[in-house]
């Protein structure tokens, strides 16, 4: 079965159906979870608590999903949490534009490229609006993040777009008040929301959707001090780095440098340790490390996981 069809019989079956879907104007990108669905991601859930959360002694936290603006100035959402849009001059549909220019000519921009370079692509390319074939404007920065007012005075607050901005903002009072000692994990699952400009493929890109995230705080110069490294140094992971993927214990990762510490190694071993336990087929999944252009913002080194 391919992905299509299991989505399908999930939609058939009520695991997940459009939210609002019996007025017209129901928007894109929000669904329901039924019955089967929400059995399925608490038994997802269980398996994330006892694999990850208790395994390693983390703490699990539940924080608001409305946040001010200065928590996102700090974090640096409102400046650069945006994807890079392009606008029709005749028609004035909006499009994203690293996808509008690889759908149309197959060339790949990272959505994190300067602006100019998606210009120089449709310029160079002849690429035209889908829809009418009219010229765009030049690409310009959309933030996706969803503004909301709070109270008569309608002061300026955002909807989370993920939900680690708690628990950075609660690392103090944790550490203190839970006698925290580094490494400390802080875990939470909840909802996030994010202003996609074209939401698709049902339960991939979403508007409003689940995260389970998990934040580790260490001590930077001690990278390589993790004793609980011992009980994954023999765990096999995929990792991918350009095209290739290569199999390899934690231990081998670390000493061929590929994995820069035995802090992240340790990681990137429970997890793929949880995903095992998930019924993955992890020799069709891996690890791939992310080029510069790819990493969010903030990140040094940075590892998806795909399958
Ligand atoms: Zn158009």
């Amino acid at each position: 079965m391919n992905y299509e069809d299991v989505m399908k019989l999930a939609l058939e079956r009520g695991f997940y159906f459009p939210s609002c879907e019996i007025y017209a104007d129901a928007q894109a990108g929000f669904w329901e979870y039924g019955p089967s669905g929400v059995s399925l991601k608490n038994k997802f859930l269980e398996l994330w608590r006892r694999e990850l959360i208790r395994r390693d002694g983390m703490m699990e936290i539940d924080g608001s999903q409305i946040m001010s603006k200065s928590v996102f100035e700090a974090s640096g959402h409102l400046g650069n949490f945006a994807d890079p849009i392009i606008k029709c001059t005749k028609c004035k549909s909006t499009f994203r534009a690293d996808r509008t220019i690889s759908e149309i000519s197959k060339i790949e921009i990272p959505e994190s490229a300067d602006l100019v370079e998606f210009d120089n692509a449709i310029l160079q390319n002849n690429i035209k609006c889908p829809k009418c074939k009219g010229d765009f404007e030049n690409a310009k920065k959309f933030n996706m993040m969803f503004k909301v007012g709070i109270g008569p005075e309608e002061e300026e607050a955002y909807l989370r777009p993920e939900t680690c901005q708690s628990i950075f903002v609660d690392f103090p009072r944790l550490f203190k008040t839970m006698r925290g000692k580094l490494p400390l994990g802080i875990a939470q699952i909840g909802k996030s929301f994010r202003n996609e400009i074209s939401p698709r493929q049902s339960l991939l890109r979403l508007r409003e959707f689940y995260q389970a995230e998990i934040e580790v705080f260490c001590n930077p110069t001690k990278l390589d001090e993790m004793e609980r490294f011992s009980e994954v140094q023999n765990t096999i992971i995929r990792i991918q780095i350009d095209t290739k993927a290569v199999s390899m214990t934690c231990k081998e990762a670390v000493e061929s440098k590929t994995i820069p510490n035995k802090f992240v190694a340790y990681y990137l071993g429970i997890l793929a340790e949880f995903y095992e336990k998930t019924g993955i087929d992890v020799t069709k999944s891996r690890f791939r490390k992310l080029g510069d252009k790819e990493k969010a913002f903030y990140a040094q080194v940075a590892f998806d996981f795909e399958v």
